[in-house]
């Protein structure tokens, strides 16, 4: 899979969200997105899932424009949006009974991925009476449902107890052993745990994009990484 950003900018009204951001991806790994609030990385990863028209530049998916190609490439995409919506009054397997018939995908890869992120036991209860890290998985099965090849999760681990973070994290892993993810997040130490590259933006704009070896170990938390290379 390869995935191309050339050039794109967005704005919402007359603020500036993107500022000519030029990212490439050729290979499957796990890519942290990091930046304060505000940097733009929600409007970044809203930009590639398509949910987000793409005014200025393009956003290409094996060369494929994901505009112009809009159902085929979102097919290839899984998106966790940051706040994670869900249908709270339905049941879990309601509900991803329903992501899978968007998809047409089967009941056999449904009881599948139930089993991959851990959500057995809560199959048969309501979203609503789950606890933040079980929706969070259910959040996490509909984006790979249909096995796509790039996964963007919006800060996957917000607001989740440490236990929960931990687990989370081992089903992001594995999912990342063949597959390509762009999580974002906050904490430096998810970052250094899971990702092979760092992508830093600070006011719509990329200011490093790096190997985590780059990382490893320089930095106590993401705000002393922006100081170094933004000051
Ligand atoms: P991040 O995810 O890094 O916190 P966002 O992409 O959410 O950053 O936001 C980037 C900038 O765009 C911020 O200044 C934010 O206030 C602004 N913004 C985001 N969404 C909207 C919107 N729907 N309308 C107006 N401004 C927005």
């Amino acid at each position: 899979m390869s995935l191309q950003i050339k050039n794109l900018s967005k704005s919402y009204g007359a603020q500036l969200a993107l500022s000519d951001i030029n990212i490439q991806i050729e290979k499957n790994e796990i890519i942290g997105l990091l930046g304060p609030n505000g940097a733009g990385k929600s409007t970044l990863m809203k930009s590639i899932a398509g949910v987000l028209d793409i005014e200025q530049g393009e956003i290409l998916l094996d060369n494929e424009s994901i505009k112009a190609n809009e159902i085929r490439t979102k097919n290839r995409i899984g998106y966790l949006p940051e706040h994670n919506p869900l249908y709270q009054e339905m049941y879990v397997r309601e509900y991803l009974n329903f992501v899978a018939s968007l998809h047409n995908v089967s009941d056999e890869r449904i009881e599948k991925v139930i089993d991959l992120v851990g959500i057995t036991s809560e199959k048969t209860k309501k979203i609503h009476q789950l606890s933040k890290g079980y929706k969070q998985r259910i959040g996490l099965a509909q984006a790979i449902l249909h096995q796509p090849d790039l996964l963007i999760l919006d800060e996957p681990t917000n607001g989740l107890d440490p236990n929960q973070i931990i687990e989370i994290r081992q089903i992001i892993k594995a999912i990342g052993e063949s597959k390509t993810v762009l999580l974002s997040t906050h904490i430096m130490q998810e970052v250094e745990t899971l990702c092979s590259r760092v992508i830093l933006i600070h006011k719509g704009q990329v200011v490093q994009d790096a190997p985590i070896e780059d990382f490893r170990g320089k930095y106590r938390n993401v705000e002393d990484a922006f100081v170094h290379y933004t000051k």
